[in-house]
């Protein structure tokens, strides 16, 4: 759930402020991380105090410290001394764990609200509700909540090689990944496995095991990640999503994504897994 921030709380503590314009971050110039401090410093957005609101920590478990606020000035292009837009991947990359959390739900709530301004059903305004996170419509009460897509990630693997591909993105770098897509509707997380494998390197697999999931805020997918058995095919790379795809020798790999990412924790499974055996 989402409150409003009052004058008071304002005035009282310092916080992690995330402040939004279209799709960048503002921060302390020079930096890599979000501005925590109090409100006195931002002044220059003081018109946008009546929509601060407090994002508040899933549990407990998940505080940082000091209340995070969010302010979305929308497509306002703001410059100031001492301050910088700073993209969310690069955010992302240069955080801690929960810098990482609180960024990616902060961003999936703020692309929610700018996506569901009207209803879907009968083209009326939508309003936030205050007691759970969601949009409603005054007129015909259609409630919406932010959507999440399912997407598979599977690390392929036989003997001492792992099979990883080089997508469009990164056509013209040495960086190669596992293989992911979303989920379909009515489809299995498994079925999905299965269907994105053949489909963009041609191979089949089995044994299946399941390893972990991670939000992803580009924009809102729910990363599921699997380790595959390889069983049979040779490698056909999906044309105009897979520029190449290759074993490779778990000693031998290329440029690959950093641990940060759930592609390269199970990348690093692969490479555990054949260690131990
Ligand atoms: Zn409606």
């Amino acid at each position: 759930m989402i409150k409003a921030v009052s004058d008071r709380q304002l005035q009282s503590a310092q916080a992690h402020w995330l402040i939004f314009s279209r799709d960048k971050i503002l921060v302390p110039k020079s930096t890599t991380s979000l501005y925590l401090g109090g409100w006195s410093a931002l002044e220059f957005i003081a018109h946008h105090q009546a929509s601060i609101v407090e994002l508040p920590p899933l549990s407990e478990h998940h505080s940082v410290g000091a209340p995070v606020y969010i302010i979305d000035t929308g497509a306002e292009h703001i410059e100031q001394d001492d301050w910088e837009l700073t993209s969310l991947r690069t955010l992302l990359a240069a955080g801690t764990d929960e810098q990482f959390n609180v960024l990616a739900r902060a961003w999936q709530y703020v692309h929610f609200l700018r996506t569901h301004r009207y209803c879907g059903q009968c083209g009326a305004k939508m309003e936030q509700v205050d007691w759970e996170m969601a949009m409603q419509c005054h007129q015909c009460k259609h409630r919406v909540y932010p959507r999440i897509s399912p997407c598979i990630i599977v690390a392929i693997y036989r003997q001492n090689q792992i099979l990883l591909a080089k997508g469009v993105r990164h056509k013209d770098t040495n960086m190669y990944s596992t293989i992911a897509g979303f989920v379909e509707s009515g489809e299995s997380l498994e079925q999905a496995v299965h269907r994105e494998v053949e489909e963009e390197v041609g191979v089949k697999v089995k044994n299946l095991t399941y390893f972990d999931s991670q939000p992803w805020p580009f924009p809102h997918s729910l990363m599921m990640g699997y380790l595959a058995e390889y069983e049979s095919g040779d490698i056909v790379p999906e044309e105009g999503e897979i520029v190449d795809a290759q074993w490779f020798d778990i000693d031998a790999l290329p440029d690959i994504p950093p641990k940060l990412s759930i592609a390269g924790r199970l990348i690093e499974a692969v490479l555990n897994k054949h260690k131990g055996g």
